[in-house]
């Protein structure tokens, strides 16, 4: 897991860069190299957000016009539930992600939030209505309230203490003798991995967005913070649209429907169970990560 805590050796010396633009994760996104930037039109409206039901249409994109990484994708979220994008590394999976977030614009097909083309609607108010939770998260030498509370600055306590609950982080916040005035970091609270995502899932819930959007990291987690992580995950989930873009299959074993995603295009998709039944490449991915990660005894 890449700890960001202080010094925060990864970003270095774009840390205060990115505290300074109160940075969230989607901003986070944009520093890490995204590099064409597509612009509001000059009608755009702000998203009318319904459901919050998102629709890729024969999406196909290339970040280079001569090496196509979507050659037609097509899946629908229904609005609340949950749809998973798995497939091997490099097939085009944090592709999905970002083209939903309208880091770029597809190069054809569409894709639609609440029937809305994206690319009718206004940046800002798309951004709005999506939350990445992402599983690395990045938590500021500054106190939990801070860190929960940074991405509505607006947001008052009371607030921020129902999005801990929701969360399940409250109760941990509390025992600290500070409270929500502990800092974290190297000389306050230590979280774990699981931990500091439900401070990312408190974000989120504050931030109260139709659309969540999970983008696993490829970095390898420890059992218990792997299961963790699944069981925040199975959670917030409930009952608002989300999109996974799983490495691990095991985080998307009670998806609505999984997607197979290979060299951009979808081979399979289905339940779980119905695509264990196929007995293709999502069974074959299954056996695989089955061998690599033996079941744990509970704990
Ligand atoms: P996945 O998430 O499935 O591992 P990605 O969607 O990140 O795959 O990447 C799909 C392909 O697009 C990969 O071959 C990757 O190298 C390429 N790619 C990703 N981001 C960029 C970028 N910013 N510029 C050029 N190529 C990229
Ligand atoms: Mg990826």
């Amino acid at each position: 897991l890449l700890q960001l805590y202080s010094p925060l050796s990864f970003f270095g010396f774009i840390y205060r860069e990115i505290k300074q633009a109160m940075v969230d994760m989607e901003r986070m996104f944009e520093l890490l190299g995204q590099d064409r930037e597509v612009a509001d039109r000059p009608d755009a409206r702000p998203l009318r957000v319904a459901g919050g039901q998102v629709e890729f249409r024969d999406v196909r994109f290339g970040y280079d016009a001569r090496r196509p990484i979507l050659k037609g994708v097509s899946f629908t979220i229904p609005a609340g539930k949950t749809v998973a994008v798995v497939g091997t590394s490099g097939a085009g999976k944090s592709t999905i992600a970002r083209l939903l977030f309208r880091f770029y614009d597809a190069d054809g097909g569409a894709i639609l939030v609440d029937g809305q083309d994206v690319r009718d609607v206004a940046q800002a108010s798309l951004r709005a209505a999506i939350g990445v939770v992402p599983q690395d998260t990045v938590l500021f030498n500054d106190t939990i309230r801070y860190n929960i509370g940074y991405g509505r600055p607006e947001a008052g306590d009371e607030e921020i203490e129902a999005a801990a609950r929701l969360a399940h982080i409250h109760d941990l916040i509390m025992a600290m003798p500070d409270g929500y005035r502990t800092l974290v970091g190297e000389r306050g609270l230590k979280l774990s991995g699981g931990e500091k995502q439900r401070v990312a899932i408190a974000r989120t819930l504050l931030k109260n967005p139709a659309i969540f959007l999970f983008d696993e990291a490829t970095s390898a987690l420890d059992t218990h913070t792997e299961r963790e992580i699944q069981a925040n995950l199975r959670e917030v989930s409930q009952g608002r649209s989300t999109l996974i873009i799983a490495h691990r299959l095991s985080t998307v074993a009670d998806a609505d429907e999984i997607i197979v995603l290979a060299e951009g295009r979808i081979v399979e998709r289905g339940r779980h169970a119905d695509l264990l039944a196929q007995d293709g490449v999502y069974a074959s991915m299954w056996a695989r990560q089955q061998e690599r990660a033996p079941a744990v005894p509970a704990d």
